[in-house]
């Protein structure tokens, strides 16, 4: 059976050239970068390589990057680190409803521990508005943290405009661009980011690995204590391979991203269009445009579940993600797809498809193939598609 991965904002594998880089890291160049000899001065100048790559891919200074154990530390490092170090100037933070859970967690846990928390809505698109930003500022907020590119429906936030709005505030800003790093042309400078989190595991490195910018001048309390490494930022011998590896993830990302965008783009677009064609009752979820990460796509298919649609496509091969997790033992549908105005019922129907490297026209005549069969046959099952199809609904209800 043919096998699709369509799942790449959860993941990517690992690219072979960084493989290859990292297991020399493992097994022949070995030495921890804090040892004087030769063994760690040579693992050292690797490491410090792969921050070259990382600042590069950023517009960032090699100095203002803080490797972590992933996109969810930096996250806690970034928003707790900065609260804590601003806590005497104020205790409000400010983000959005659409944010990762590591973001929202962060942000919550502050809130039970004396901070206090505005979050910023979304329009039907999953946009934030600037004007939303601002007229939540108030005298003693210290944070903001807001996302580049959402990781469910590829949603683009104006980041620049508001990062110039918190500049001329003087209020920290943080943004996770775990989803968009790699993908579309970030510069920390223009935008005016103080802190920023990215990922390794998303963009063809290996999991376990992420980093934080942290500008000059700007302070962060460490979480871990230790050995001192990484400037005292964050403690513990270093995932020297990992790191080595997200390392030459960066430049690999960096030479294919415009070709790559360009060509998921149009993946993406034949897929959307195919299914809209196929399939009736499909209401695309986030951005129509431009504004939008090339390579995802969210739809919701009404009068089924997405996660019967999950479960029936892995059974023909094809991995995508689903905006609500009943396996998962939650059966509340996806916080993003709820802040943008969606009822629970379509939020529920609702499958993300997340390209990548691999991807080829045949994956998606394949989905295309199967997909409308699935679909047909889960409605078959639903008393409410009944109903539709014997027009006891009003048009109004069945859009
Ligand atoms: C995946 C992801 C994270 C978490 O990164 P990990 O490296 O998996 O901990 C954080 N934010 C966003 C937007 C993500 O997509």
């Amino acid at each position: 059976m043919r096998r699709v991965y369509l799942d790449h904002s959860a993941t990517t594998p690992v690219d072979p050239e960084v493989a290859k880089l990292m297991m020399i890291y493992y097994t022949e160049q070995y030495g921890n970068p804090s040892s004087v000899h030769s063994f760690g001065r040579e693992t050292k100048a690797a490491l410090e390589n792969a921050r070259d790559s990382v600042a590069k891919l950023l517009g960032a200074e090699p100095s203002e990057i803080t490797f972590t154990s992933g996109g969810t530390e930096a996250d806690n490092l970034a928003i707790l680190g900065a609260a804590e170090a601003q806590s005497k100037k104020g205790k409000h933070i400010i983000t959005s409803a659409v944010e990762h859970h590591a973001v929202l967690e962060a942000c919550e846990f502050l809130a039970k521990n004396g901070y206090e928390l505005t979050v910023v809505p979304v329009d039907e698109e999953g946009l934030i508005s600037v004007a939303e930003v601002e007229k939540a500022i108030r005298p003693d907020t210290i944070l903001i943290s807001i996302m580049h590119a959402n990781n469910e429906v590829g949603t683009i936030q104006p980041i620049a405009e508001i990062g110039k709005l918190a500049r001329e505030k003087g209020i920290i800003f943080h943004v996770d661009a775990v989803q968009s790093f790699g993908k579309i042309p970030i510069n920390v400078k223009s935008m005016n980011v103080d802190l920023m989190t990215v990922s390794s595991h998303k963009i063809y490195g290996p999991k376990g690995v992420g980093a934080l910018f942290i500008r000059r001048g700007v302070r962060v309390v460490p979480r871990i204590y230790g050995g001192g490494q990484e400037k005292k930022r964050r403690s513990g011998t270093e995932n020297t391979p990992g790191i080595i590896g997200f390392g030459k993830a960066c430049d690999l990302a960096a030479e294919r991203m415009e070709a790559e965008g360009i060509r998921q783009g149009q993946l993406r677009d034949k897929l959307l269009a195919g299914i809209m064609e196929k399939i009736d009752h499909v209401k695309l979820n986030g951005p129509r445009g431009e504004n939008r990460l090339p390579g995802n796509l969210n739809v919701s298919i009404q009068f089924v579940e997405g996660e019967a649609l999950l479960l029936s496509l892995d059974m023909m091969g094809i991995a995508v993600s689903s905006g609500s997790a009943c396996t998962s033992g939650s059966l509340d549908p996806s916080h993003v797809l709820l802040a943008m105005g969606l009822t629970h019922e379509i939020a529920h129907g609702s499958l993300r498809f997340s390209f990548g490297h691999q991807n080829t026209e045949e994956d998606v005549d394949y989905v295309l193939e199967q997909l409308p069969k699935i679909v047909d046959r889960l409605r078959m099952m639903s008393p409410l598609y009944d109903k539709v199809k014997h027009g006891q609904c009003s048009h109004a209800q069945a859009q």
